[in-house]
């Protein structure tokens, strides 16, 4: 199971899944995996006759735009969203019906009905927004086990006592750095060569050793991991990344649900290459645009995307780099180059991602669109200054511009469903993404706002939010757009 730590690995931030979001697709088919392996691992999956699921907060609020009943289903079968057929999740719920068999982990038969995957939009459980309780019932109808997870953001996923320990922890650092006492290694396991606990600390490692923030990253990572392996990982995520682009901006035809959105990404790109053929030459950001949408397109559509940081901004980082890619074609046609850029790329941004996460949140059910959108949309500015020949001042200057101009950001997704305002709020921020590095770039590190700054102000205002703005579609466009 993907846990939190002290240290959160950018191999951890940047997962290959499936959509339409990681709160609430992906995390909640992990814990399905996961609660079967538990009681497998217990040797009591062979008692198991029965399993009910409840969908607390806003899993249950919602759940079925988000297709969380079918991924619950699908991850007690034992599928991974890495590596599963995105064909083989939607409407294993609905499949159910009064009674449908489920093979627990592929293996132990139980009999499943859609009743028992219950939503409870009104139940929030004390943890997070996102809490889920899973039982397993024995041939008599005595409860084998009972766990509650919480899908904390990113596809994360934490037991109740994993979620109450990093909390105690938390608080355990926060009262040491009020009485300016060095933090405990105990509660901070310094696991890596370079730890950071905010920016601050990252920019000071960076300069004090003459490192760039993706140096950094790197030799954190290595030493958690052989090389060969953290090489790999960045590519094949950079692969799945370019991957969807390249599908988004091919498929055309409607997106699932009620709201009967078609696809947008492919008439784009059409329409910028006959541009193109005419002459046209800066298309630059209205290639962007659609790169950014055709990922969130993909998503919107179940299909397989990364999680970067979470499926409903998942088009950012991929469009950015993209757009990073087409304005040095001579780089494109240098293999190596390429894939030396695109880890550089990739790193930053999750150094960046990780502070968001460690800070403040990347959940939109936790703090509104500006933890989802926002984030990435820093990471991504970060990320392109950093590819750009920005200095890591830079590059934390590039970060904060981006965060500053999307704080408040409300998550109001039209009929619970990660398409409108998503797809294009994807595509706008993408473009914030670009024009905060431009910025960055023309100056030399120095401002006001720091970007811890900005992350603690996101954090708070993510706190002052209303639980209407927080993927709750209770608020905002979920409930001023007349759905037909
Ligand atoms: S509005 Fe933002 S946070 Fe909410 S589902 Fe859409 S992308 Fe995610």
């Amino acid at each position: 199971m993907r846990t939190m730590s002290s240290y959160v690995s950018v191999l951890d931030l940047f997962s290959v899944g499936i959509g339409p979001s990681s709160s609430h697709t992906v995390g909640p088919m992990r814990a399905g995996t996961t609660f079967a392996r538990a009681l497998d691992e217990r040797g009591a999956l062979d008692r198991v006759a029965a399993v009910k699921v409840v969908l607390c907060g806003s899993l249950g609020a919602t759940g079925i735009g988000h297709g969380t009943p079918d991924a619950v289903v699908a991850g007690l079968r034992g599928l991974d969203p890495e590596t599963c057929d995105p064909d083989d999740v939607p409407g294993s719920w609905e499949r159910l019906g009064d009674g449908h068999e489920v093979r627990l982990l592929g293996r132990r038969v139980v009999t499943m009905a859609t009743a028992d995957v219950r939503l409870a939009p009104l139940t929030r459980l004390p943890g997070h927004p996102n809490g889920m309780r899973f039982t397993a019932f024995d041939a008599a109808g005595d409860v084998v086990a009972e766990q509650v997870y919480y899908s904390v953001g990113g596809g994360f996923v934490l037991t109740e006592q994993e979620l109450e320990a990093a909390a105690a922890n938390e608080e355990a650092q926060h009262a040491a750095e009020l009485a300016g006492a060095p933090i405990d290694p105990a509660t901070e396991p310094s696991d890596v060569p370079h730890p950071f606990a905010n920016a601050a600390e990252l920019l000071a490692s960076c300069t004090l050793e003459g490192r760039s923030i993706a140096e950094t990253a790197w030799e954190n990572e290595v030493s958690l991991r052989p090389a060969a392996e953290v090489g790999a990982g960045l590519d094949r995520i950079w692969r799945t990344m370019s991957e969807c682009v390249d599908a988004g901006l091919d498929r055309h035809g409607m997106l699932p649900g009620r709201l009967k959105v078609r696809r947008r990404a492919r008439a784009q790109r059409e329409k910028l290459e006959a541009a193109e053929a005419e002459g046209s030459s800066d298309l630059s950001i209205e290639w962007l645009q659609a790169y950014a949408m055709a990922v969130n397109e993909e998503n919107a559509d179940a299909r397989r995307v990364v999680t970067a940081p979470t499926n409903g901004a998942a088009g950012i980082i991929p469009a950015v780099g993209r757009h990073f890619l087409r304005i040095h074609p001579d780089l494109s046609a240098d293999e190596e180059a390429t894939r030396q850029a695109m880890r550089t790329y990739l790193l930053t941004a999750g150094a960046i991602g990780a502070l968001y996460k460690r800070n403040a949140s990347i959940s939109g059910a936790e703090a509104g669109c500006q933890g989802e959108v926002g984030s990435a949309c820093s990471m991504a500015a970060g990320a392109i200054c950093a590819v750009l020949g920005g200095t890591p001042a830079q590059v934390e200057n590039a970060a904060e511009i981006a965060m500053e101009h999307n704080l408040g950001l409300t998550c109001d997704p039209v009929g619970g469903l990660v398409q409108v305002p998503c797809i294009e709020r994807n595509a706008i921020a993408a473009c914030t993404a670009v024009s905060a590095a431009k910025l960055a770039l023309q100056g030399d590190g120095a401002h006001v706002v720091s970007l811890d700054t900005v992350i603690e102000t996101m954090r708070q205002t993510g706190l002052d939010m209303s639980t209407k703005y927080k993927e709750t579609s209770t608020g905002g466009l979920a409930v001023n757009v007349i759905e037909c």
